[in-house]
């Protein structure tokens, strides 16, 4: 008997799939050509950096650990095999690497840390070969090598993780889902450990996808127990599913909230920046706002898309001194700028009241009055007093009504990764390889 750890990467198909769908399917082939293996822990579904432009369809990536009398070869024979039957080519990388042999601190630490690379950093595939090399990962395929090797490094992290249960359709079912909406939304919000699964809007169901996906629905909570009860309770009221699984995920952690200076900035790499406003925000066509801020290591435009509203409106109304937090990642900019910054959430640390400075009021009938001319002293509106010698201007100070942050977008607008405001602040259960809970998987 031995335990493996592996990871999945790229299997999702052009006419449906991905790769979660395509794990269950996997360990369904494992268990069918007489394979004996034990799921242990629940399977990670791993959300990478999501501003890599050749990312596969839901940028997931899927690890599992299984104990049985599997060998390497075994494993990735029967991936190549299923992923024959899934999706009629070879597909997708699988990285597999024995758990004793990993349990090594030093290779976990080279993992996790890779895993980190990948969720907030732009990474070579050379650099996934090395250390795929360097800990005695075993691998079958090459394009997803990122995801397959990230997916296994999240396992040593020991980061916050939220649960998915992900029910998948039956093949036979085809068009709309045949779901009682109504029931299903009204259940998903009686539990407090669930979140991201009904809009506020009009309730409608975000844990349904539209069109064709081969999954029924993807129910988003901090609690398993709490996911498990109300997929018990809502099954009755949706067509049958043919598989589904409880993933931990690091999905609505903010897995990519690391602090960096802005001069540390790169095309893809994602942070948490803190800076100076500089200058005026430009509001653009469409209501998209741009901010220029700067910290002492350099400065970079920031960009707040319409689509992140109500960032953007917030945002629209900074000024020059006010001081930022903003969550996001560089991309290539346009136009002038080599670089922008795409915000993602956003706090504003310091927001000075606005000081104003007013005409003097009339000394006989208190009115303000107007300028009469350069160096020619002040003229009453009112009752057409004029004052040719110097008056002191009035300073008041404008209260800047500005909420202090996080500032996210709307629920439906969220990147996988973002952690959902209802989240921020609460304690999030940590992935730990060591403390196994019982796998909740029907494949
Ligand atoms: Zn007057």
């Amino acid at each position: 008997m031995n335990k493996l750890i592996i990871g999945l990467d790229g299997y999702d198909s052009n006419f449906s799939g991905c790769t979660t769908h395509f794990t269950l399917f996997f360990l369904h082939y494992l268990k069918k050509s007489l394979k004996q293996f034990r799921l242990i822990g629940d399977p990670l579904l791993v959300r990478l950096n999501p501003n890599i432009p050749f990312k596969t369809r839901g940028n997931a990536s899927v690890s599992v650990m299984l104990e049985g009398n599997l060998s390497y070869e075994d494993v990735l024979r029967a991936a190549d095999e299923a992923s024959m039957i899934y999706s009629f080519e070879k597909k997708g990388t699988i990285a597999v690497a024995m758990l004793d042999y990993v349990s090594d601190e030093k290779k976990r630490r080279v993992l996790s840390d890779f895993y980190r690379k990948s969720v907030t950093d732009f990474v070579p595939h050379k650099l996934a070969e090395e250390i795929a090399e360097e800990v005695g990962v075993a691998v079958e395929g090459y394009k997803s090598l990122v995801g397959a090797l990230a997916s296994i490094g999240y396992a040593f992290s020991g980061d916050d993780s939220t649960f998915e249960l992900l029910a998948y359709r039956d093949p036979r079912n085809m068009g709309e889902r045949s779901v009682d909406r109504e029931y299903v939304a009204r259940e998903l919000l009686a539990y407090e450990s669930l979140f991201n699964n009904v809009g506020k809007k009009k309730n409608r169901l975000v844990a349904i996808p539209r069109g064709p996906d081969p999954v029924l629905i993807g129910i988003r909570g901090i609690d398993k127990r709490d996911l498990l009860k109300a997929f018990a309770k809502i099954s009755p009221h949706m067509e049958k599913s043919s598989s589904w699984c409880v993933f931990r995920s690091n999905q609505h952690t903010d897995p990519h909230a690391v602090p960096r200076k802005i001069g540390e900035l790169r095309v893809y790499r994602m942070g948490v920046i803190e800076g100076v406003v500089v200058g005026k925000p430009v509001i653009k066509k469409g209501g998209h706002a741009f901010l220029r801020i700067k910290d002492a290591s350099g400065d970079i435009e920031v960009a707040f898309y319409k689509e992140t509203n109500p960032m953007n409106v917030v945002a629209s109304k900074l000024i020059s001194g006010d001081v930022l937090r903003v969550l996001g990642g560089a991309v290539d900019g346009k136009g002038d700028e080599a670089m922008i910054f795409e915000a993602e959430k956003l706090w504003v640390l310091r927001a000075p009241d606005l000081e104003v400075k007013l005409n003097p009021k009339c000394p006989k009938c208190g009115a303000r009055m107007e300028s009469a001319g350069k160096e020619k002293g002040f003229k009453c509106p009112k009752c057409g007093y004029r004052f040719r010698g110097k008056l002191e201007k009035e300073t008041i100070f404008l209260k800047r009504e500005l909420p202090s942050g996080p500032i996210s977008p709307l629920e439906g607008r969220l990147r996988h990764i973002v952690k959902p405001p209802e989240l921020d602040g609460r304690p999030l259960p940590r992935v730990n390889f060591t403390v196994t809970e019982e796998p909740a998987c029907f494949f």
